[in-house]
């Protein structure tokens, strides 16, 4: 199992499908769930991602606004223990489950 950096975190969100997407969303210039136009400091940086784009592998470069990236978000930190190995052996030894948490206080800012 690989160990996730601090800077990886948010490449382990579920985001919809490229080919639901427009290009603007897929550039990072709209949020990639509700669509509204960012700014930096309300985007959040979801990590490029590697995909099949009509039938044609690409990178694509996903951003959400912070209302919409938390829900996902929040999911995430329930869900992590039962597919880590490190949380089943000792959750607060997992630095995954700590920089979830950390960005999860800081988007409530
Ligand atoms: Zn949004
Ligand atoms: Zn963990």
């Amino acid at each position: 199992m690989s160990t996730a950096t601090q800077s990886g975190q948010l490449a382990l969100l579920d985001l919809p499908v490229p080919a639901e997407l427009t290009a603007a969303q897929m550039r990072g210039a709209h949020c990639v769930w509700c669509a509204a136009e960012l700014h930096g400091a309300t985007a959040v940086d979801l990590e490029p991602r590697r995909d099949s784009i009509k039938g044609v592998p690409g990178r694509w470069y996903p951003r959400g606004c912070r209302r919409c990236t938390r829900k996902p978000l929040l999911m995430l930190v329930r869900t992590h223990p039962g597919t880590c190995e490190q949380c089943t052996d000792d959750a607060f030894l997992c630095e995954t489950r700590r920089a979830l948490r950390s960005l999860t206080l800081e988007l409530r800012r």
